[in-house]
């Protein structure tokens, strides 16, 4: 299921183009337009869902699977490894959670500091 008029289904669908990270059947990834850290990437469901208030029992998998991918993304993409290095997941929900884009995304961001304040 997608929305003609969202940013992220035009991008999953390659109606926009993007720098591709990670795609399988369920999950598409792309680098942030405006990387806030040295590694900044999203990930978001292919089938649209406008945020995390969106979310019912049945996108527990998903979501689930999206979690696990993450870390192996993170790496892949140039995070250093767990204690020293990290990163951090963030789900913007709604306008005064600092949401955007309504279609359901994860910011994945990390690599050397400084870029994270406190
Ligand atoms: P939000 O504020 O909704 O949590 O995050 C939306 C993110 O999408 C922002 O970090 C913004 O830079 C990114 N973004 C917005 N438009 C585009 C685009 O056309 N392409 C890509 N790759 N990222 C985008
Ligand atoms: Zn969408």
């Amino acid at each position: 299921m997608h929305d003609p008029d969202c940013l992220f289904c035009k991008i999953v669908r390659g109606q926009i183009p993007s720098k591709k990270v990670y795609e399988d059947e369920d999950v598409f990834a792309f680098h942030d337009i405006h990387p806030a850290a040295p590694v900044h990437f999203l990930m978001v469901p292919k089938a649209h869902v406008h945020s995390m208030a969106g979310v019912t029992e049945v996108h527990a998998a998903l979501l689930g699977k999206m979690m696990v991918l993450a870390p192996r993304l993170a790496l892949e993409q140039g995070c250093n490894p767990y204690p020293d290095g990290g990163y951090r997941i963030v789900v913007n929900t709604g306008t005064e959670g600092g949401q955007e884009v309504h279609h359901l995304h994860l910011h994945v961001m990390g690599g050397p500091r400084p870029w994270l304040k406190g």
